[in-house]
């Protein structure tokens, strides 16, 4: 069993609170992704599991161990980074066995896990090359091999992919997906790109200010936010989220239109929260109401439709084949089904 355990974890460095009496229970062969804004504490609450920065409190367990006194070799762990930190002058074969020539492995055991573990992340060919011979997405994969070689309790993982091209990091994720399921090792991974968290995860833990907002399937931080936070961070394009109040058991925006029913006594002040999914577009005239639109974008698989609402602008995704212009006037109507209520104060969800 190698589930990993945080009890009350802080990391201050004076004044300034890097991570904020955090507890988190990650289940044995979980892949929970870390997910937050720069500076949230990702990467501190990794580095701590690790043993790479001491907690100031607080306790970290790793399997059946509480493992704060132990040196990061001594804990089981193996952490792939964004820059893969591979050793330039030693062949991808020697790179990948060095985890396991450091802790003394038989030599006769060395070549055949080596090639094991080339041939799950497909590198077999590219053995005899030195690292600056491959691509940024070989050397990631290098890196991968590295970290499965010796079949360690626990992978941790820093943005691995963030270096790599758009078009790669596509790649590579799924490739990442694959294996992860193939190997069924407890995971933290680090990431400040929300796809990324979304597809790879199990359970995303988002983060803010060094406190776990939310805690939950990619299904349950998507579709039931806890809060204004994650409302806005999950998501492309964000949740809409419109100022306003309920009067009558209607929503009003703050610019006076009484946009939709909400399920909500009367509140002075709420924010209402819709997807751009879950505002369709029809002609002028056919829909709830008829906006302007402010800017038109088409993105290939779907449009995107800006317009100005009241005050406000938000965003609707319309039919790929749909073709408007900027100035154009059509009409927009919400999925009632999926519409959420924020508290502006709070920032808690009310429904
Ligand atoms: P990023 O995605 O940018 O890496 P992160 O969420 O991983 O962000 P951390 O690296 O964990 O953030 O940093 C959390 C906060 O702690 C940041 O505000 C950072 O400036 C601060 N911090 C990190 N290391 C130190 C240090 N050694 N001394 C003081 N403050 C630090």
């Amino acid at each position: 069993m190698a589930e990993v355990i945080l009890k009350d974890l802080t990391k201050r460095w004076g004044d300034f609170v890097g991570v904020d009496n955090q507890s988190l229970h990650v289940r044995d062969e979980e892949f929970l992704v870390l997910l937050g804004p720069s500076g949230c504490g990702k990467t501190t609450t990794m580095r701590m599991i690790a043993g790479l920065e001491d907690p100031t409190d607080g306790e970290i367990w790793i399997g059946d161990r509480m493992v704060n006194d132990d040196l990061p070799k001594d804990r089981d762990v193996a952490m792939v980074f964004q820059n893969y930190g591979l050793y330039p002058h030693m062949t991808i074969f020697e790179n990948i066995a060095y985890p396991l020539r450091v802790r003394g492995v038989d030599k006769a055991e060395i070549p055949p896990r080596v090639q094991r573990a080339a041939e799950q992340v497909e590198l077999t060919k590219f053995l005899h090359r030195k690292p600056k011979a491959l691509s940024g997405g070989q050397r990631q994969r290098v890196a991968l091999a590295r970290a499965i070689v010796r079949k360690p309790k626990v992978f941790l993982m820093d943005e691995p992919l963030s270096n790599l091209d758009a078009k790669l990091r596509v790649t590579m994720r799924a490739e990442l997906k694959h294996l992860s399921r193939e190997l069924q090792i407890t995971t933290v991974y680090v990431t400040h790109d929300q796809i990324e968290a979304m597809t790879l995860a199990d359970r995303v833990a988002v983060m803010k200010h060094g406190v776990i907002q939310q805690l939950g399937t990619p299904d349950e931080i998507y579709n039931d936010p806890a809060n204004l936070f994650v409302a806005g961070f999950i998501g492309s394009p964000a949740m809409n989220l419109i100022n306003g109040s309920v009067e009558d058991g209607m929503f009003v925006t703050t610019g006076g239109t009484r946009l939709v029913k909400v399920p909500s006594p009367d509140r002075a002040r709420a924010i209402l929260g819709v997807r751009a999914d879950d505002m369709q577009v029809h002609e002028a005239g056919q829909g709830d109401i008829d906006v302007t639109i402010y800017a038109f974008e088409n993105t290939g698989e779907s449009t995107l439709l800006t317009v100005q609402w009241g005050k406000q602008r938000v965003i609707a995704r319309g039919d790929r084949h749909l073709r408007k212009e900027q100035d154009d006037v059509v009409g927009i109507s919400l999925n009632t089904d999926h519409l959420y209520l924020f508290d502006p104060d709070t920032e808690e969800r009310i429904r």
